[in-house]
């Protein structure tokens, strides 16, 4: 969905393009080399770990070069207009490396490939394969078909496929962190999402498949699963709930943390809050999008809860979970909005104070609910004046709330060194902010250390481990 926080986030196009590598297996290997790139969202980085192991399983190995790869895949977002324009570029990139090796096999997977379908062999003569987010299953043979001198498509949803059986091979991991998706598609119909349309109709894994991937990659290593989902809250598998499924994967091992993304404002029940509460490795954060603060507005998006309920769930949240950090996706200039409407979205950052958020200003997207009914009409400098707005008010609203945690101890789990200095650790807290401290050679990567918080800027943390 539309919204997930930076280290969850499904729709963060943002993300640039990142190429996996695998390990090879001289056993199984047919010679050739794969590059995969993704785009946006969790959810697509995840599915290219899928395509990974369904190609890995046919004896390609991978390469992090393009120019020397035999099959060139990009997985790619279509949520807004720009992550569809970065991938046109990109593969105008790729051009040279295939006039260089004809037998190059150029696939366009994701979003973007399902909703613009054959359309895309059609624009991009360079794209020899076309596949949808269910159809991955098909891609040796699609690749197969290439390789006899056709061009394929297969873009066909599919109401069961959740790759259950299939293990993601995890790459580029920090090999603490990992992402496991319990379910596919979304049922609901945002006016303003393409995601009902690129991923289909909601599927939820089987949950024993979930724990045993939960427990499996425990015993590699890894001390955090987020447990990924257009809209968690809704996930049902044989009267499993989402509370339920929680709770299962918190009692794989106390040492593993869980994560989840994204709730639906809704549909999270206080059964899924009290879960929380009951499990001490449950991190206490929740990402919320509100999208809109005005009840006319929400109603023109279709996400079919009001001002009123939305406060009211971030009532149960702050009651239940007193210490739990909210985040949110907004969205400024949605059709027709009007100035007081828009006020009432800042009103609500001022209400909820989240600890950060996803901001946009509007841009529409064709097939979507919203293109068909709604005039795309507040003006785009009003649209982006919001927008500057809203981002301003949700810095201070980050530096307020990370200065109630300076001064207070945080649990952390090492992640690494820090991007800017090796002599620092960084790990995020129960409530998902970053928190960066010095390398203490005692603790190592993957180590859980309690941080002394001394200082905050409006997006980390800065402290010192006290044991
Ligand atoms: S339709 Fe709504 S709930 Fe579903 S993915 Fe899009 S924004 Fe999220």
């Amino acid at each position: 969905m539309f919204e997930i926080p930076t280290s969850t986030k499904q729709h963060d196009e943002s993300r640039q393009g990142e190429a996996l590598l695998l390990e090879k297996d001289p056993q199984k290997s047919n010679g050739r080399k794969l590059y995969i790139e993704s785009y946006g969202c969790q959810m697509n980085f995840s599915d290219s770990e899928i395509v990974a192991s369904i190609l890995l399983d046919k004896g390609f190995e991978t390469t992090r070069d393009y120019k020397e790869a035999d099959v060139v895949f990009i997985n790619t977002c279509s949520i807004r207009e720009n992550a569809e324009q970065r991938v046109r570029n990109r593969l105008k990139e790729f051009e040279s490396a295939k006039a260089k090796n004809p037998g190059m096999v150029v696939g366009v997977l994701g979003c973007m490939a399902e909703r613009l379908k054959s359309k895309f062999l059609e624009e991009e003569r360079l794209v020899d394969v076309v596949v949808g987010p269910d159809a991955y299953r098909d891609l040796p043979n699609l690749i197969e078909k290439v390789d006899e001198g056709s061009r394929a498509v297969n873009v066909l949803l599919s109401r069961e496929e959740t790759y259950a059986d299939i293990s993601p091979v995890r790459l580029n991991t920090n090999g603490v962190t990992a992402f496991i998706s319990i379910m596919r598609g979304c049922d609901n119909m945002c006016s303003f999402c393409v995601v009902p349309f690129t991923r289909g109709r909601e599927r939820s894994r089987d949950s024993q498949s979930i724990v045993k991937e939960a427990r499996d990659l425990f015993d590699a290593g890894y001390r955090e699963v987020t447990l990924l989902g257009q809209n968690v809250d809704s996930y049902n598998h044989e009267n499993t709930n989402f509370a339920n499924l929680l709770e299962m994967v918190a009692l794989v091992n106390p040492l593993l943390r869980v994560r989840f993304s994204t709730s639906h404002p809704k549909d999270i029940t206080d059964e899924v809050l009290y879960t929380m509460v009951k499990y001490d490795n449950i991190c206490k954060y929740i990402h919320l999008p509100v999208q809109s603060g005005n009840s006319r507005i929400l109603k023109l998006m279709n996400r079919t809860y009001d001002r009123e309920w939305y406060k009211e769930r971030v009532d149960a949240i702050r009651r239940i979970i007193p210490d739990c950090g909210i985040s949110t996706d907004v969205i400024t200039g949605f059709c027709s909005e009007t100035e007081e409407e828009y006020q009432d979205t800042l009103s609500m950052m001022d209400y909820v104070k989240y600890d950060f958020a996803y901001m946009f200003a509007y841009s529409e997207r064709p097939g979507t609910l919203a293109a068909k009914r709604y005039a795309d009409d507040v003006p785009e400098e009003v649209k982006k004046q919001r927008l500057t707005e809203v981002v301003d008010r949700q810095r201070q609203h980050s530096l307020e709330r990370l200065t109630t945690y300076v001064g207070k101890v945080h649990n952390v789990l090492i992640e690494g060194t820090s991007k800017r200095s090796d002599k620092d650790y960084c790990g995020r807290n129960d409530q998902n902010t970053m928190v960066v401290f010095p390398v203490d050679e005692r603790y190592k990567k993957g180590d859980y250390v309690r941080v002394y918080a001394e200082t905050c800027t409006s997006a980390t943390l800065i402290g010192r481990i006290i044991g």
